[in-house]
């Protein structure tokens, strides 16, 4: 299954998902979706990020989209419990943005609020309700909400609520469903607290299990390389000529960088393409494809735009801008290794982008190893003696202290002097390819 269309949901639904900018499933949706769409209950572990929201939503949206239903008062036909006011907004963000020129009604329940408008919008009877269980139970007690029409039940994020203490209030709250209706579990963990809950609320699961991306990080060969800002256009090309890369994702912070980063590449005979947020759908589309289909080696794009690319064969992931926010980073990069292949990530930081790295650094709890410097100027003396072999480490000049004594260091760095990018020159070819295959040695 490589699209939503093939999932075969709802046409509407369809047109808001491209309208979302959502072009392919990502793998919990494309596993439970089917799924889930033959009514079957399901159990899934997956973390925020993972995509489960649309993942637990489109097959309710869709049944009721073929099947709709008058709801009565205080009555609702989906039930989605979540632990936190903030997870249950995004929810029914999720939810409208799915639902748009459906005509569902959807009513939204947390604590810390007043509940009178809470009330009103149940009086309307809810296809949709959206709900944390502490407020829920309240109004239950009060006879506004009344579950016994529910269809189906979601348990969002079932290890916080434990977490949480809401085990008594979700056992209660189950007691009042129907017993014939379709429930789905999902959790970022499964202690045995998670499984006999699960066992207890649900009929024969299907069980969707996606790894988190911090396992898959892992697997990935992270480089680091520290390079002039205006140097960064060279040593992209040279390590996209070097390498035979098949397939590389190119990470521009900005739509404009990526239109830039792609002509440039194009200017120099590498085939590329820029998807942004500025593109056409039919554009992005096109270039998606081109780039699955290996007609085009470099597709360089926004993180917005990156979204829910799954390409299984991603082999070089480069960040030619470090993201702002360093989640990104683990997104971005989590896009090669996939299917448990090796990946490459390597990433550019110029002079500005200290902090960014920082952050990166402090988020995967690891330094990222330097793999070279490629600054300009060298001195020819350096370049003469640049030991390629050992991994390169060596500040770039702005920011190298001043040498206190004139003592030559042990081991030369792989410093690349950005003349030496010129055809015919070997130190050039000899970095790039040490760069970009380093990682695939220890196989
Ligand atoms: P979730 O794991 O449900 O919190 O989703 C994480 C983020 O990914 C949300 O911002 C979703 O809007 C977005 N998202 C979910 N599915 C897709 C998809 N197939 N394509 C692009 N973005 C998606």
């Amino acid at each position: 299954m490589s699209t939503f269309k093939d999932l075969g949901l709802f046409p509407e639904i369809l047109k808001n998902l491209e309208q979302a900018g959502y072009q392919t499933p990502t793998p919990i949706q494309s596993q439970a979706i089917p799924q889930l769409l033959q009514k079957k209950d399901l159990l899934g572990i997956a973390q925020t990020g993972t995509g489960k929201t649309a993942a637990f939503s489109l097959p309710i949206l869709h049944h009721f989209a073929s099947e709709p239903l008058k709801v009565g008062p205080g009555k609702a036909r989906a039930l989605i419990l979540a632990p936190t006011r903030e997870l249950v907004t995004q929810i029914a963000q999720n939810l409208e943005a799915y639902s748009v020129n459906l005509g569902f009604k959807m009513a939204v329940i947390y604590g810390g609020v007043n509940q009178n408008p809470q009330i009103r919008s149940m009086l309307r009877g809810a296809d949709l309700l959206v709900a944390t269980p502490g407020r829920l139970m309240d109004l239950m007690n009060q006879g506004q909400v009344n579950l016994s029409q529910v269809e189906v039940f979601v348990l969002d994020e079932a290890d916080r609520m434990l977490d949480m203490g809401f085990i008594n209030d979700i056992r209660k709250i189950e007691r009042t469903l129907p017993k014939k209706r379709q429930t789905m579990l999902f959790s970022a963990t499964m202690p045995k607290s998670i499984a006999s809950l699960a066992a207890s609320l649900l009929n024969n699961p299907v069980r969707v299990e996606v790894n988190p991306e911090s396992t898959t990080v892992d697997r990935i060969n992270q480089q680091l390389v520290r390079v002039d800002k205006k140097e960064k256009p060279n040593l992209l090309r040279s390590i996209l000529e070097e390498s035979g890369a098949a397939r590389v994702l190119v990470f521009s912070r900005t739509k404009y960088g990526a239109d830039r980063v792609a002509r440039d590449l194009q200017k120099h005979q590498i085939s590329s393409a820029a998807i942004h947020g500025n593109k056409t759908q039919a554009a992005r589309e096109k270039s998606l494809n081109h780039f699955k289909e290996g007609r085009i080696q470099v597709l360089v794009a926004t993180d917005i735009a990156a979204r829910g690319i799954d390409v299984d064969s991603v082999s070089h992931v480069i960040n030619y801008d470090l993201p702002q926010d360093p989640e990104s980073y683990v997104h971005r990069i989590g896009r090669t290794a996939r299917a448990g292949r090796e990946g490459i990530a390597i990433s550019f930081c110029d002079q500005t982008e200290h902090d960014q790295l920082e952050a990166i650094e402090k988020l995967i709890k690891k330094k990222l190893p330097l793999h070279a410097v490629y600054s300009s100027p060298v001195p020819d003396e350096m370049i003469k003696k640049a030991n390629l072999v050992t991994p390169a480490f060596r500040p770039a000049r702005h920011e190298r202290p001043a040498p206190q004594t004139a003592k030559k260091p042990a081991a030369e760095p792989a410093v690349v002097h950005p003349s030496e990018m010129r055809p015919g020159r070997r130190l050039k070819k000899t970095t790039a390819t040490t760069l970009a295959h380093r990682g695939t040695r220890h196989h």
